[in-house]
């Protein structure tokens, strides 16, 4: 069957494109492959004919490979030239037949190539297509670029003669472009993009990876509070979750510093790529699986990002990226899941989170945003412990009644908050938190009475803290004995 008769579409073209991978060779990868690919677009762009000959290939090559290779050895032409043909498809060489292979047959010889020379370039279909269509050919380059040539090296867009195509246009040639479609399922995403339609972290059929967040649920993504940072689950519904599967992908994001796409879906609103973005700290923190029991989950945190190449990342990203120390920020650890067994398990635990709290309030006092971060997540622990001492019901001793239903996870309609505002110098403790039923939440904030009740809560928060922990003696006991007198 002659492949080059058949049509091929932009699509497919990505498609061979996103699937195209460099071979590691230990730590290092050689970008070869991606670097003629690169060259050969830089040709269609160019207008220049389909076909080239070995003899000229090989020294535009191999100078191309000194300067951006990453590694390149002797050989450096061989193997992409021929690898592109036999295993990726992406273009074909005129009667390969001819060539002499290694002894292993993986390759023809470079003896073979020079004595042959053969003529190579995209199938006809492919050729054709690009000529029509520019916009594909940015769209592979750019692909290509934000993969492995990230931030792009000065003089390589000129040398491969891609300047004036894409020079500036980088990113609006990432199709999807953040912000604009909007699609009413993960099927309608497949539809337009391909990839997967199920998982929460996986690539589209460009071979970027993708994040989809969905306001409903199973995860608790969120925004962080203060900070613009999001908050994003990890993969894996039930049990502690692991560095596998969608997890090990983004740790690798994190590792090589590579931008993700971030999906989000509002309640009652359709999917939109909301931004790029790039995981700047990974922390394990208590969650509720899809069984409604607790486990470690991962949080990884991600700062959104304008673009994925790397030179336009704001001064704050880069601070962020370069106060990451790429290890697990154990939110968990010296505590035990958040469940009440029994009171006396729950008031040790309890005592746990405290503790927990009480050891990182020294650190980060400052304002930069990875402290806002951290003092989120010490607030998570903080909520936590206010939710196990509340005993599913509203904290203060006035309430009138809380609804009786449960959310999905089988949780109290509770919201924890802090007694006096963080910013007016509150403190970020369980003794100065108290859980509310929406009602009373409501009152606290925007009731007439809401600075008696405010009052009350303080004393309250701290009586109900003094009774919860193991000797109250942090507690100034003239304070205690005020709580205590509004006890019936
Ligand atoms: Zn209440």
């Amino acid at each position: 069957m002659d492949v080059s008769s058949q049509a091929i579409t932009a699509r497919e073209f990505i498609k061979q494109v996103g699937r195209l991978t460099p071979r590691r060779q230990g730590n290092s990868i050689p970008l070869h492959r991606p670097l003629l690919l690169l060259w050969l677009l830089g040709r269609a762009a160019s207008g220049a004919p389909r076909l080239v000959y070995w003899r000229e290939v090989r020294p535009a090559f191999e100078k191309l490979a000194a300067n951006y290779g990453n590694g390149a050895d002797g050989d450096a032409a061989v193997y992409p030239f021929w690898v592109l043909h036999a295993n990726n498809r992406l273009w074909e060489i005129e009667d390969p037949e001819r060539l002499v292979l290694t002894s292993g047959g993986r390759r023809p010889t470079r003896a073979s190539l020079d004595a042959v020379n053969p003529a190579a370039g995209f199938p006809q279909a492919t050729y054709d297509l690009l000529v029509a269509k520019p916009e594909v050919i940015a769209q592979a380059a750019a692909n290509l670029l934000v993969r492995y040539f990230n931030p792009i090296p000065d003089g390589l867009l000129a040398d491969l003669g891609l300047l004036h195509l894409i020079a500036g246009h980088e990113v609006e040639a990432l199709a999807p472009i953040p912000g604009t479609d909007l699609y009413d399922d993960r099927a309608a995403i497949y539809e337009a993009h391909g990839g997967q339609r199920f998982a929460g972290i996986g690539p589209l059929e460009d071979g970027l990876t993708c994040l989809f967040s969905d306001e409903k649920g199973p995860y608790s993504d969120r925004r962080i509070p203060g900070t613009g940072l999001i908050e994003y689950r990890g993969d894996g519904l039930v049990g502690d979750q692991r560095l596998t599967g969608g997890n090990s992908t983004l740790y690798e994001c994190q590792r090589q510093r590579v931008a993700v796409r971030y999906w989000h879906k509002p309640h009652d609103e359709p999917w939109r790529f909301e931004t790029w973005a790039v995981v700047v700290d990974r922390r394990r923190v208590w969650g509720k699986g899809a069984d409604h029991k607790w486990r470690r989950e991962f949080a990884w945190i991600l700062a959104p990002v304008n673009s994925p190449f790397r030179d336009t990342w704001t001064l704050q990203v880069q601070e962020l990226l370069a106060e990451d120390d790429g290890e697990t920020h154990d939110d968990t650890a010296g505590t035990e899941a958040p469940a009440a067994d029994n009171p006396d398990d729950a008031r040790d635990r309890y005592q746990k989170f405290c503790d927990s709290v009480a050891s990182r309030e020294r650190h980060n006092r400052g304002r930069s945003t990875r402290q806002q971060s951290d003092r989120y997540f010490r607030s998570a622990q903080a909520r936590l412990a206010v939710l196990l001492r509340a005993e599913g019901r509203c904290e203060n001793p006035e309430c009138t009644g809380q609804p009786e239903d449960l959310t999905d996870k089988g949780d109290p309609i509770l919201e924890v908050d802090h007694v006096d505002e963080l910013a007016k110098g509150g403190r970020d403790h369980p003794e100065a938190m108290i859980a509310l039923c929406p009602n009373c939440h409501a009152i606290k904030t925007r009731g007439k009475s809401r600075h008696v009740l405010r009052r009350k809560l303080k004393l309250e928060a701290l009586r109900r803290h003094t009774k919860w922990s193991a000797g109250g003696t942090d507690t100034p006991k003239i304070l205690a004995e005020e709580a205590s007198s509004h006890e019936v």
